[in-house]
């Protein structure tokens, strides 16, 4: 917040904004979100129920029922309209999920979320109601309610790597609740193998704890993804998903797929907290997701846009930064940014991003992704920087050239 304070005292222009999660006006979507608009104010009633009902807590019953139609339809999943709830975006239903499946009980016991690989989405972090005052140093909390294992680095060329999960520290014990990854990955635009997941879904299967996974960029839709990746759900998996990445963060719909109880479980808390929720998401969506344009909409225009920009912003660093520096980028297999390794350079992540905010340019440093972890020095997590490459080309061709010449100066004070 203090750095939004700062971009905007400056009058905004002048900050290269490249640090958060915020998709793309792809003109495209635009023009569709405003023609949708129209035909929800010129269909009789459409706009009164939009606009002047309370839907249930889980959602438009239509909605929830399309939904349900289309990965029945197109994956074969055996789900109807029971499987699906509604939340106020994905973050609502995160934090639903996590306060009621793990934390600490009223009979003293505390259940704690595993993250199978860390970096990890930093909105999950500083969720849990009973969490404890944060540490200044972003390190010690949540400790109370995650659990997170460090990845096996696999390093790629001269300038690549991909994390994958290191099932040999991976173990489920007994405190355990839950299982959970994004998919693709916010901040490392890593895409969790078929395998990994499979693997993932066995365990949390044999542990009988459910398997978070959280789509918010993921297939069928939004599909910002640019690998192949099969969607999957059973039983034992909670799936979420969100109107978000295609466009409509504005909306605040998020989807939940799941076994009933845990629909009428969410419903329940959707009830209490916010009585039901924002309707206009599901209105405008509906009709893309009954005739499934949702589908060719995400294949043939948000995933080209994104991957095009994503091989962008990898061209700039190339063109940018000295090749003769031990620097790696992730692969980018989704989402909407690039995660860059520093490998032993003599500053941490945090005084990097102080560097560059003195330069208008605003990234997140890596530190922050690496929550759940105990206290143990990794220098890794310090070594890391998230990078959005949704921003206006300008923007993020600068702010790539500026990163590339603070690092460049930074490994020259060894
Ligand atoms: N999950 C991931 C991985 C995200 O990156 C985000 C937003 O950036 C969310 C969930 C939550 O999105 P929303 O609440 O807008 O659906």
């Amino acid at each position: 917040m203090d750095d939004l304070g700062h971009a905007l005292a400056k009058g905004g222009d002048q900050v290269r904004m490249l640090g958060g999660g915020q998709p793309a006006h792809i003109p495209e979507m635009d023009a569709l979100w405003r023609q949708r608009m129209e035909c929800v104010l010129g269909e009789e009633g459409a706009l009164e129920h939009a606009l002047g009902h309370y839907e249930p807590p889980a959602g438009n019953p239509q909605f929830r029922k399309a939904v349900a139609g289309l990965f029945r339809r197109q994956f074969g999943w055996d789900i109807t309209s029971e499987h699906v709830g509604v939340t106020a975006g994905g973050q609502t239903a995160f934090f639903m999920l996590f306060n009621s499946l793990a934390g600490k009980f009223r009979d003293g016991r505390r259940k704690k979320v595993l993250l199978p690989l860390v970096p990890e989405y930093i909105g999950y972090a500083n969720q849990a109601v009973d969490g404890g005052p944060p540490s200044s140093d972003g390190r010690k909390d949540d400790l109370g309610l995650f659990r997170a294992v460090k990845p096996r680095i696999e390093r790629m060329g001269e300038h690549q790597f991909k994390y994958r999960v290191d099932f040999d520290a991976l173990t489920v014990a007994e405190d355990v609740a839950a299982i959970c990854v994004s998919r693709p990955t916010n901040p490392t635009g890593n895409v969790l193998t078929d395998t990994e997941i499979d693997r993932l879904a066995k365990l949390a299967t044999q542990h009988d704890v459910p398997l978070i996974i959280d789509n918010a960029y993921g297939a069928p839709f939004p599909n910002a993804i640019y690998t192949d990746a099969t969607p999957v759900w059973n039983d034992q998996i909670i799936l979420t998903l969100s109107l978000s990445k295609l466009g409509l963060p504005g909306t605040r719909t998020g989807i939940v797929i799941a076994r009933p109880e845990i629909i009428r479980s969410l419903e329940s808390m959707m009830s209490i907290i916010g009585l039901a929720n924002t309707n206009i998401g599901q209105a405008m969506v509906t009709p893309l997701i009954e005739s499934g344009e949702i589908l060719t909409l995400s294949r043939d225009v948000i995933q080209p846009y994104y991957r095009s920009k994503s091989q962008q912003a990898e061209r700039w660093v190339e063109e940018f930064f000295d090749p003769k520096l031990p620097y790696r980028i992730h692969v980018s297999e989704g989402a909407f940014f690039l995660w860059m390794w520093f490998e032993g350079l003599p500053i941490t992540s945090m005084e990097l991003y102080q560097r560059l905010k003195q330069r208008d340019v605003l990234v997140v440093p890596g530190n922050y992704f690496f929550f759940g972890l105990d206290d143990d020095p990794w220098r890794h997590r310090d070594e890391c920087l998230r990078v959005t490459f949704t921003m206006p080309e300008q923007a993020v061709r600068e702010g790539y050239r500026v990163i590339a010449e603070e690092v460049a100066k930074a490994y020259a004070e060894k």
